[in-house]
């Protein structure tokens, strides 16, 4: 018999914020229609709920010179404006995020990194590693763009073995077509691609 239980306080669930920053919200370089909406939901989430996380992390580009990754002529999918460089206002949170993660995991300085598994904190200590120490077996994700960034964290989450629920109503996407291909490819990898009402009543079948 399959076990099936609802995810609650007994799973360890982490919320990993990817990619909210200045330069995908409104008025930024390379700016995501809903940015600045989706910080402030993250936040008012994320205050709701810190007592069912048992870690909060951030991931976001800190780009120094990553080659083909910026052009001044993008084509939005493999080379794009040049944005959240390091340093710049462009790679600070928004104002709308109004919560501080326990750690921010930087990628990106020397080429393109759309997952946050490719990143590293101020300790020089990556996600994965960070997620294992705070005996973390599930995701809670949301962020920028849905499409892109959020996409392929949580890709690399269920490839690493977590539980992944991606919370696309605080996720905004780049274009429609490529949000609905990347919500495919998350349904195909184990992903579930929800709604905040729905965060924490994944029905989960161990076989
Ligand atoms: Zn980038």
């Amino acid at each position: 018999m399959p076990h099936v239980g609802l995810e609650g306080p007994s799973s360890h669930t982490a919320f990993v914020i990817v990619d909210v920053q200045n330069d995908f919200c409104e008025g930024g370089s390379l700016a995501v229609a809903g940015g600045r909406a989706a910080a402030a939901e993250i936040t008012g989430w994320i205050k709701e709920n810190s007592g069912r996380y048992v870690a909060i992390g951030a991931t976001r580009d800190s780009h120094v010179e990553p080659k083909g990754h910026f052009s001044d002529h993008p084509d939005f999918v493999d080379s794009w404006p040049a944005h959240c460089v390091a340093g710049t206002v462009g790679e600070l949170p928004p104002a709308e995020l109004g919560i501080q993660p326990e750690s921010v995991f930087s990628k990106g300085a020397f080429e393109a990194a759309y997952s946050g598994f490719q990143g590293r904190n101020h300790n020089g200590q990556c996600l994965l590693r960070w997620l294992q120490d705070a005996g973390v077996t599930s995701l809670h994700i949301a962020g920028i763009a849905f499409d892109h960034c959020v996409l392929h964290t949580a890709l690399d989450g269920a490839a690493t073995g977590f539980s992944v629920t991606v919370l696309s109503d605080m996720s905004p996407g780049v274009s429609p077509t490529t949000s609905a291909a990347a919500a495919r490819e998350m349904a195909a990898n184990d992903i579930w691609v929800t709604t905040r009402d729905q965060a924490w009543s994944r029905c989960r079948g161990a076989g």
